[in-house]
């Protein structure tokens, strides 16, 4: 049985670091039709964010004048989010998601460990000079408290 989409939002924003802080919120005001607990909440906040930050900063080498598109389908038990960027792409995903690596040496590599341990599913789709896709299922009430 297909589960019941029960919202959804498609936007597009300009790749600026404000717009890390308006993904979360947005994110959050939607997963927040469910009874989703705090802990929850939180979670998929920082996974959003980091997807964000990783296109803006990454996908864009912090050009601000690039575009960034989130996804969010809203189900009963679950929301997906999808970020997406068209900037330089992944060259070796595998590599890219492991702890503590970075091609920044500024940066302590984290961002994915963060989505991995945050979200329930995590999928990077990207192809170096086209992009990166990241998708991330949150599964919501999975644990019983509240
Ligand atoms: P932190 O998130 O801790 O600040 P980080 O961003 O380098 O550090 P991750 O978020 O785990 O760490 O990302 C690991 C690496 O994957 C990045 O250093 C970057 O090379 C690559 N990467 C991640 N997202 C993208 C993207 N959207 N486009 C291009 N490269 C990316
Ligand atoms: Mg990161």
């Amino acid at each position: 049985m297909t589960k019941p989409l029960l919202n959804e939002i498609r936007i597009e924003f300009k790749s600026v670091g404000e717009n890390v802080g308006l993904s979360r919120i947005l994110v959050a005001a939607l997963a927040s039709q469910l009874d989703l607990n705090v802990n929850e909440l939180e979670e998929l906040k920082v996974a959003v964010s980091e997807a964000v930050s990783n296109a803006i900063i990454h996908g864009y080498g912090s050009r601000p004048d690039r575009k960034v598109s989130l996804a969010a389908d809203l189900y009963p038990d679950e929301i997906h989010v999808t970020v997406a960027d068209d900037g330089v792409g992944i060259e070796d995903i595998q590599k890219a998601m492991t702890p503590a690596y970075s091609t920044d040496p500024e940066r302590m590599g984290l961002g994915f460990v963060f989505m991995q341990s945050f979200a329930d599913q995590v999928e990077v789709t990207s192809k170096p000079g086209e992009g990166t896709r990241v998708r991330l299922v949150k599964r919501i009430g999975k644990d019983g408290a509240d």
